[in-house]
């Protein structure tokens, strides 16, 4: 029996969760796979009914399952409140208290959506890599935090960059088994030139190199890589990143993946998952049934992979992906009209059904 925890949170985060959910339901009945999804809040609709943005019960409701699927949270009404109380915290604290250390961030070019991307075609086409994010050490979690009075009407705000040897050696390791699956290839980023937090990180991110010698490691500064990530993306393999390095630079490659709509994300802690779209509860569409669900439904198909060992069943998901890509098939996000008839403009729900609807077809 398959112990699913379902977050839909805020905005749109709940209608790409939904149609997650629609295909994974669709995969399980169609393979007589038992399963249960129970269901929370989060963010600001939890805020909303219990003034906390994620609650005791929301928080045991993650740790029994199996694997969390989430969509996002976030939203104007809650963007004044004292930051504990903020619907991004639930996120947060769901991503430390499941020690969910390593997120994989996969940014792939489908050819069929090449006008999607602002750049050149001769540069996105071809893209493949997956970006791997430290997930719960780094600036969003180190200690002191807060905006202090300083006594003579300044205050100053705090945040702390740390990451310790095990921090640094745990995420290492995971890159570098997955490079050897790969290309075998880890780019590592930093700013070791004038943090010492990461250049501690560039030293033990090479010494655990010498256990992959098949594997080769180079690095790059964190503001060269972003300008690298536009000039040549094809380049890109494994990118290992810190936390908030690897936060900012998976936006920049969703749009040479053509829409921050199209990538999928995997928070890890061995086996136990929480999978979510990278975008966030995007209040500037919400409620319109404009949202792409492309990166939560692969985000689903990421989980039944890491999470379960489908490989198989995660395979058929990204066909039917591809699939619907193919028949052009598009959300607001990635709708070029080429003037060609080709491609149809469709809603959130629609493209739901249309992966459904490939799934079906391909048996
Ligand atoms: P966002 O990712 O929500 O939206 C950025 C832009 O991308 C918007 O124009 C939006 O319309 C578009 N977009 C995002 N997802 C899309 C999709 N699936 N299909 C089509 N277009 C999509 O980022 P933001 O606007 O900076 O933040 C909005 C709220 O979300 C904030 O409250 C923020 O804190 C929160 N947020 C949450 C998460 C999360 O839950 N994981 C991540 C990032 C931001």
């Amino acid at each position: 029996m398959i112990k699913l925890a379902l977050f839909a949170g805020d905005g749109i985060g709940v209608e790409v969760a939904t149609e997650a959910v629609n295909v994974l339901k669709f995969l399980f009945d169609l393979n007589s796979i038992r399963y249960e999804i129970e269901e929370d809040l989060v963010g600001g609709a939890s805020y909303d009914e219990y003034k906390k943005p994620i609650t005791e019960k929301a928080l045991k409701l993650a740790k029994d399952a199996d694997a969390v699927i989430f969509g996002a949270v976030g939203g104007y009404k809650w963007e004044s409140l004292p930051i504990e109380l903020r619907p991004e915290k639930a996120l947060l604290t769901l991503r430390y208290d499941l020690g969910l250390y390593v997120n994989l961030r996969p940014a792939k070019v489908y050819s069929e959506l090449i006008d999607a991307s602002p750049l050149k075609k001769d540069i996105v086409n071809g893209t493949d890599m997956i970006i791997i994010r430290e997930l719960t050490g780094g600036i969003y979690f180190g200690q002191p935090r807060g905006i202090f009075n300083l006594g003579d009407g300044q205050r100053k705000g705090v945040n702390t960059l740390t990451y310790t040897t095990k921090e640094i050696t745990r995420i290492a390791k995971t890159a570098f088994e997955i490079a050897e699956k790969r290309r075998k290839k880890v780019l590592s980023v930093d700013k070791a030139n004038v943090l010492e937090s990461t250049e501690l990180w560039r030293e033990v991110v090479a010494d655990t190199a010498k256990n992959y010698p098949d594997v080769e490691l180079s690095n790059m500064y964190v503001d060269n890589c972003s300008m690298q990530l536009i000039r040549q993306p094809k380049s890109f393999d494994i990118i290992l990143a810190p936390n908030m390095f690897g936060d900012i630079l998976s936006d920049e490659a969703s749009m040479i993946a053509g829409s921050i709509g199209m990538l999928p994300s995997a928070s890890l802690n061995g086996k136990k998952g929480m999978y979510e779209p990278i975008h966030g509860s995007a209040p500037d569409i919400a409620g319109q049934n404009k949202a792409n669900p492309i990166a939560a439904i692969l985000s689903a198909a990421m989980m039944l992979r890491y999470s379960f060992d489908m490989g198989s069943l995660a395979e058929r998901i990204e066909n039917a992906v591809t699939g619907v890509i193919r028949k052009g098939y598009r959300t607001p996000d990635i709708y070029s009209d080429l003037g060609i008839g080709e491609t149809k403009l469709i809603g959130t729900k629609e493209m739901g059904a249309a992966i459904i609807a490939e799934l079906k077809l391909k048996g």
